[in-house]
């Protein structure tokens, strides 16, 4: 990888963060637990369940990709970047275009998939 590349995935990474964060920010009230004393139907209370337990797995999604993205700004840190943590070999320009957190490397992901 050349440094105009790695500068330009750390500038993607720096803004992916942002807006996560902001995210996880205006989406914080929405997680508050359903009031079960107000006056609203059982189907509606439901609903409402639902809704919440689906806000709350994504935001865990979102935590958990921000996790990796502090990780991955880390090894860019220590000029680790770009390079497979578990196999070493390097990670795709393609893949860390699409995902420029990515810790694995197509293979050493794809076996970690497969093995949960
Ligand atoms: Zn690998």
């Amino acid at each position: 990888m050349t440094t105009i590349q790695c500068h330009e995935l750390h500038q993607q990474l720096l803004r992916l963060r942002d807006q996560l964060k902001a995210l996880l920010r205006n989406s914080a009230e929405r997680v508050q637990p359903v009031d079960l004393d107000k006056p609203i139907g059982r189907l509606s209370r439901m609903d409402e369940m639902q809704q919440q337990s689906m806000a709350k797995a994504n935001r865990r999604a979102i935590e958990q990709r921000v996790v990796q993205i502090e990780a991955a700004l880390l090894r860019i840190s220590r000029a680790e970047y770009g390079v497979c943590v578990a196999c070493e070999e390097e990670i795709g320009p393609g893949r860390l275009k699409a995902r420029p957190e990515a810790p694995f490397c197509l293979n050493c992901q794809a076996e970690r998939e497969a093995s949960r």
